[in-house]
């Protein structure tokens, strides 16, 4: 055998070895699985911690100064952490935060956002939008997404009444909503728009960093989002007035390092402290190695699924935007993605349904309207009164997601980590799609 003939045969038991089970028997059906020890899912920025953290902490306990304004601001870790966060996001100005929920409640103050008001926000996404809409006195009104999982820009013209103050778009799981129509639609009509990017941290669109395209951006660095402290947020726009009042706002109402041009806002305390600072800021500088990791990892997967007959992928609105967080595919059916769900579990390679958002308007105590007391202004109004949650004001989201299963990536996957989720797909896939 001539060395070419042995790498040709080589080659062939490779990718016989790799479809694990040469009958192409599904684990589900007793053959043999791809993976032996399933795959488990990501842990983001922990993940990357080192040295790098911990001497940032260190100097925050050596300098006896975790309180950020008792540090000059040339030396103070959570301003320097701001800082490279406006520049990496591009927006003039970052104001750190203790959470993404208190970034989000930030943003309604700045936004004068109120009693009377009304807010666009999508049916899939996290309790924070919309409990910050309820903190803010305002009406949260739900948008159907489609099937990027993001709002759809087509159904929001027809819920804009005179009282809609801001359109709240989030980019969920990594993948921006398409940002153009739903800011021409903004433009149109006068409307601000909020962009919460808590689970897209680095992600873009066209070019463009999440967060930085609308008046405001937010983001969360919860312990499950891109880059972490545990907790954390950020406030981001490059609106000097709104940036201005997102600062009284975090901080009950002082400007400490801006000059005085705003009167008195009665804000809350979300100042984040130097510890969290020094770790958010030594997370900021590796952020591009953590996305570019989970970049190159979905890569695989996408170009190893390239082709498969019949796989409809999440819609995504800039593919080179996203961060490819999760390979999502869809089904005709939710009993289908259901069969698809127990067969790759089965394989070793668990994929999941859309996660980590809930369907807001369904939520028993959401569709009934509880609010902290019982004379909360959100639902007071006529409008408020008789708008209706449930199911019925949000079918398509709700099929959408009952269709879409997806393996999640992490940034720490070995090449032969996607390697084995090419194949599971490969192996599970056409099955399932040929049961019909
Ligand atoms: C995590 C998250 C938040 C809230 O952030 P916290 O830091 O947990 O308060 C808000 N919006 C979205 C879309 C999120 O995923």
């Amino acid at each position: 055998m001539n060395r070419r003939d042995f790498l040709a045969g080589a080659a062939v038991s490779a990718a016989g070895a790799a479809r694990a089970d040469d009958t192409g028997q599904l684990a589900v059906n007793g053959g043999a699985p791809v993976r032996t020890k399933p795959l488990t899912g990501p842990n983001w920025g922990p993940q990357y911690y080192d040295d790098k953290e911990q001497s940032q902490l260190q100097e925050v306990l050596e300098n006896h100064n975790p309180f950020r304004f008792a540090n000059p601001i040339d030396k103070s870790k959570v301003a320097l952490f701001e800082n490279e966060c406006a520049a990496r996001m591009r927006t003039k100005y970052a104001l750190a935060v203790t959470s993404g929920t208190a970034a989000l409640h930030t943003a309604m103050a700045a936004l004068e956002v109120g009693p009377g008001d009304e807010v666009i926000l999508p049916a899939w996404t996290w309790y924070s939008c919309y409990s910050t809409v309820i903190q803010a006195g305002a009406l949260p009104v739900f948008a159907e997404i489609d099937e990027s999982f993001n709002l759809d820009p087509g159904d929001i013209e027809h819920r804009i009444t005179p009282q809609t103050k801001v359109i709240m778009a989030v980019h969920l799981q990594g993948n921006p909503a398409d940002v153009d129509p739903i800011l021409a639609i903004a433009r149109k009509h006068g409307i601000k728009l909020l962009e919460d990017a808590s689970q897209s941290v680095g992600a873009s669109y066209k070019g463009g960093p999440l967060g930085s395209m609308g008046d405001m951006g937010i983001f969360s660095l919860q312990q499950s989002k891109t880059i972490t402290a545990g907790e954390g947020g950020v406030v981001v726009t490059s609106d000097a007035y709104l940036f201005e009042r997102a600062c009284r706002f975090h901080d009950i109402t002082v400007r400490r390092d801006f000059p005085t041009r705003l009167r008195y806002l009665p804000g809350l305390n979300y100042r984040m402290n130097e510890f969290t600072g020094g770790v958010l800021l030594a997370q900021v500088r590796k952020l591009d190695t953590i996305i570019g990791d989970v970049r190159r990892n979905a890569r695989r997967v996408y170009r190893g699924i390239d082709g498969l007959a019949g796989a409809r992928l999440r819609h995504l609105p800039d593919p080179e935007g996203e961060l490819g967080t999760g390979i999502f595919l869809g089904f005709r059916s939710k009993e289908q993605r259901d069969r698809y769900v127990q067969a790759m579990k089965a394989e070793g390679v668990p994929v999941s349904a859309p996660g980590g958002s809930v369907i807001l308007p369904v939520v028993p105590e959401i569709e009934s309207k509880v609010t902290v007391t019982p004379r909360w202004p959100s639902f007071a109004s006529e409008r408020g009164r008789n708008i209706r949650y449930g199911r019925e004001c949000c079918p398509r989201t709700i099929d959408i997601l009952s269709r879409f299963a997806g393996v999640l990536m992490s940034p720490k996957y070995t090449e032969r980590d996607t390697t084995d989720a090419v194949a599971a797909i490969r192996k599970v896939h056409p099955a399932i799609m040929a049961q019909g």
